[in-house]
């Protein structure tokens, strides 16, 4: 079990009553109208968590990844789609505190906090998928600067980020030691978000396409080394897989505990359902299925946090642990309330279609297994 320190345990709180007092009470409603969590955001601001975990020679708090992963968590046991949004703007590990200049830390990082800034990692293409290498946008050096032309679609914040960290080819024909990294302003001329994606779930987090067309930016925006932009990415990503497995504890966490107070409500055959020893031995699988997760998630962080060699691994570990297993959770939570767990008067159907998409993004739970097994082996 994860033990908290005293300040971690209040920044929880604090997590909480914000999420109980406002994002709740409007969770099933921006499932349907897939309204970007602004004014929730907003809330987290207030009480400093969007700049949290930036360090604090950047204006952030520094504060670690395990009170990182512990918010995330919280925020996912209320809505999956906010606290994926949250990762959006208080991202400790993006591409410029991993690779950036001091000058293009100094610069970006407090320009985020300030703006409460949300960023855009497009690596993503409609040919290139789990295959990342096989990306195609292409930038070109034209004097001082790059020329960025191509297409990028399912970029989580495409419509609504200040920041976009941009893969693209400066080497053709070199695969994953020929993509660089690129960060892209809002408003720079040819960026042009495209459709906004009708999602099964996440509803309220904003993934778009990307449309690149003569893109200039100069060549201090590169992050990073030419032809790094790979490894950036998977870096980055690490991350992202860390949060998606805290997001996968928080919603399966939410489901339970929905479930079993359903279960001890509604009465069938004269008793509560949850008085059948099949009900709780369903409720009792599931509960050690989700502190499985969360103990491998909490020591992902720690490693993590640690700079620990086998980290990325973990990071692999984690997410396809907990995403496969908030999958299974939510699956069980819905058979739980029988006919009413599918019907939208419950959340249950909701998580359930969130925990299929924690499956998907930041690397399918295929390529997981890829990353893993290849640590394994190596
Ligand atoms: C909600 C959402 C948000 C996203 N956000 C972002 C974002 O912010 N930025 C971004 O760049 N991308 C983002 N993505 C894209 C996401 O990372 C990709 O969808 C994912 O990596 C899979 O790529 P694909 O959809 O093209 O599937 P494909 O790569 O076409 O995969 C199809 C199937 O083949 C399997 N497969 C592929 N290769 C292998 C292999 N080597 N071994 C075994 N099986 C394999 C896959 O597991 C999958 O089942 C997001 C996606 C979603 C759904």
């Amino acid at each position: 079990m994860v033990e908290f320190t005293q300040e971690q345990e209040m920044i929880r709180q604090t997590v909480r009553r914000i999420c109980r007092e406002k994002l709740a009470p409007k969770v099933a409603e921006v499932d349907q109208t897939c309204e970007y969590p602004w004014d929730i955001l907003e809330e987290f601001a207030k009480a400093d968590l969007t700049r949290m975990f930036f360090p604090e020679k950047y204006g952030g708090l520094g504060k670690d990844l395990i009170t990182n992963t512990m918010v995330v968590e919280e925020i996912a046991s209320f809505n999956t789609a906010t606290a994926h949004s949250f990762g959006g703007v208080a991202n400790s590990r993006h591409p410029v505190l991993i690779a950036g200049t001091e000058e293009q830390k100094s610069k970006y990082i407090p320009m985020l906090i300030k703006e409460k800034g949300v960023v855009c990692l497009s690596i993503t293409e409609p040919n290139a998928g789990s295959d990342v290498a096989g990306m195609e946008t292409r930038a070109v050096k034209d004097g001082d600067d790059y020329v960025i032309n191509g297409s990028k679609c399912f970029a989580t914040n495409g419509s609504v980020a200040m920041l976009y960290f941009i893969f693209a080819v400066t080497r053709p024909g070199e695969g994953a030691r020929g993509i660089s990294c690129f960060l892209v302003e809002k408003g720079t001329p040819g960026l042009t978000p495209g459709r906004i994606e009708d999602k099964v779930g996440l509803r309220a987090s904003n993934v778009s396409e990307l449309s690149l067309e003569d893109v200039r930016v100069p060549a201090e925006n590169m992050i990073g080394e030419e032809g790094k932009g790979f490894r950036i990415c998977m870096t980055t990503l690490d991350k992202a897989r860390l949060d998606a497995a805290a997001m996968g504890v928080g919603l399966a966490r939410g489901a339970l505990d929905y479930a079993m107070e359903y279960a001890r409500s509604r009465v069938q055959f004269k008793q509560p359902v949850a008085d059948f020893q099949g009900m709780q031995f369903l409720f009792a699988d599931m509960a050690t299925r989700l502190e499985a997760a969360r103990s491998l998630t909490y020591e992902t962080a720690r490693r993590m946090e640690t700079d620990d060699a086998e980290a990325p691994k973990f990071c692999a570990m984690a997410k396809l642990f907990s995403s496969d297993m908030a999958m299974s959770v939510t699956v069980d939570a819905v058979q739980a309330l029988g006919g009413y767990g599918v019907m939208r008067d419950h959340p249950v159907e909701r998580m359930m279609r969130d925990a299929k998409i924690l499956q998907i993004f930041d690397g399918t739970n295929q390529i997981q297994k890829v990353v893993i097994s290849r640590a394994l082996l190596k």
